[in-house]
């Protein structure tokens, strides 16, 4: 049987990835049984250059628009490096049927990502690779790691929504 292929934020799945070289380990096995599931690991920001470990970035609102710049440096912005790597490997994510991905993240983040205006308020919206992703319009799942874990969102409901 073909198992169905789910993108997964890599810093869930063990990789150390992160900003701080560490990972975000899920579990997720307990929760997407490999006999049915695919777990294929994406790093949006390793993946389109940036070091392990690296200064961390934030969506942040200058002058009217949402960039992705580095928390320390507003000037340093990965915004157009990180709309490129996504457009070179857009075609790669049409396999997927849902995605994983880790809250909060400014690239990863699914409606959990703050987006920070000049007087350090901000808003919750997406980070910038699930934005993306969502632009393409297609019919997959977006989960993030605390709601993999609610039972509302069991493998029933997720083999209905594909
Ligand atoms: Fe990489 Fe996304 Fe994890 Fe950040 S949240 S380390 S971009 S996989």
């Amino acid at each position: 049987m073909t198992r169905i292929k789910i993108g997964v934020s890599a810093c869930l799945l063990g990789q150390k990835v992160r900003y701080d070289g560490k990972d975000k380990f899920a579990d997720l096995d307990k929760y997407f049984d490999p006999k049915l599931y695919q777990l294929i690991a994406i790093c949006p920001e390793v993946e389109m250059g940036l070091n392990i470990p690296r200064p961390s970035i934030q969506m942040r609102i200058i002058d009217g628009d949402t960039r992705l710049v580095q928390v320390d440096d507003h000037k340093l912005d990965f915004t157009e490096q990180l709309n490129k790597w996504f457009e070179e490997n857009k075609k790669r994510f049409d396999q997927f049927k849902g995605f994983i991905l880790k809250s909060k993240s400014p690239s990863c983040g699914n409606l959990t990502t703050p987006h920070f205006n000049a007087d350090e308020s901000f808003t919750l919206k997406d980070g910038l690779f699930v934005s993306l992703l969502k632009s393409q319009n297609k019919r997959v799942f977006m989960l993030d790691e605390k709601q993999v874990k609610q039972p509302a969102y069991d493998t029933e409901f997720l083999l209905n929504l594909i």
